[in-house]
């Protein structure tokens, strides 16, 4: 288990040998818990078992309103490992793979062919459904050494994923080359990170276009219907998301990014987080008119930010138009739930 923005005074509090409960739904850490915070623990833990069990009914089930409007419920890993956890909990795909740890967890760039063989091995495991995967999102907050990026005072503003594979094309081919080979194995969809311009677009989709001229003259196979989408992360993105969506099949929400974008709060400082309103009325505009713009040009439309298991949204998206919703796996029989119990005509 992870706890992060504990803070740094809470490190001069915890001593090794300390014992500690972590209360997953509020975030708290109970550092020695006395025996009624222990006790209302295993309560809620109880509570929470029993409430997972319920959920379990709903595995096999379709995700649809009672009014027949069906959405797709896919999951986001972050690794090979969590492959079991999605097909566990009855995701219908995988709606954001998050390919940085290919890179995290290397001393040295991945080889195109290490890259390849975890690309196919998600697209089997997942066996015929849709798994799209994300190229590189890494910033200079993210150590990873081979990368040599120079320290940034503001990373998440800086040279950061689809800005460092448009200026070190070498980078990129390898990740794109390696997900093109792997696509004849499964049901792919690529997207792109940290999108602001309809030129990044249309740049990416030149680079595709040489990765897959070079495939054909080395006579490697690929898919023709890989999709293409954007994650529309950026408050630039989802403005004119009435340009983006003609290049695309599907646009997916990041809405982790884009709550820090449009609100001005960095999602790393918990000072701020009192001033980040996830429900703020401007990110549910963008994404709305996102889904509008979406729908109207072709194009299908998810969120793959943490705001989609947020099942007090969930209505909304629904009537927003949103197609897909790609959560956690835990949370994936959760918002299945609450889709189930939604009535569009009321
Ligand atoms: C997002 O920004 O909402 C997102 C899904 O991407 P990440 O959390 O990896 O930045
Ligand atoms: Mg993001």
């Amino acid at each position: 288990m992870r706890v992060i923005g504990a803070g740094e005074e809470f490190l001069t509090k915890i001593k090794n040998g300390d014992d500690a409960a972590v209360d997953g739904f509020t975030g708290k850490v109970y550092v020695n818990p006395d025996e009624e915070t222990l006790k209302k623990m295993l309560e809620k833990q109880k509570k929470d078992t029993e409430q997972k069990k319920l959920l379990g009914t709903l595995k096999g089930k379709e995700n649809i309103t009672k009014d027949g409007r069906k959405i797709k419920i896919y999951a986001n890993i972050g690794g090979l490992a969590d492959i079991g956890a999605a097909l566990m909990n009855d995701a219908g795909g995988i709606g954001l793979f998050r390919s940085e740890f290919l890179y995290l967890e290397s001393s040295r760039f991945p080889s195109e062919e290490l890259q390849f063989q975890s690309y196919k091995k998600v697209l089997e495991s997942m066996a015929g459904r849709k798994v799209i995967i994300r190229t590189l999102d890494i910033c200079a907050d993210k150590r990873v050494d081979y990368f040599n990026l120079d320290e940034e005072e503001n990373p998440a503003l800086g040279y950061r994923a689809i800005r460092i594979c448009l200026t070190q094309p070498e980078i990129f081919k390898s990740q794109l080359r390696a997900l093109y080979r792997a696509s004849v194995y499964g049901n792919l969809g690529i997207m792109f990170p940290m999108i602001t311009s309809v030129k990044e677009v249309e740049d990416i989709q030149k680079i595709i276009a040489e990765v897959k001229s070079e495939l054909d003259s080395e006579k490697l196979a690929y898919s023709d219907s890989v999709e293409f989408g954007i994650m529309i992360e950026t408050p630039a993105a989802a403005i004119i998301s009435d340009r983006l969506a003609p290049l695309v099949d599907f646009f997916s929400i990041g809405t982790n990014d884009l709550t820090q974008y449009t609100l001005a709060a960095d999602r790393q400082n918990p000072k701020v987080e009192p001033f980040c309103d996830t429900h703020h009325d401007a990110i549910l505009r963008l994404i709305a008119m996102s889904a509008k713009n979406a729908h109207e040009n072709g194009a299908w439309i998810g969120i793959c930010g943490e705001l989609a298991a947020d099942t007090a949204l969930t209505e909304s998206f629904l009537r927003m138009g949103i197609d897909e919703l790609s959560v956690s796996p835990p949370f994936v029989l959760k918002v299945r739930a609450a889709v189930r119990d939604i009535d569009l005509r009321k």
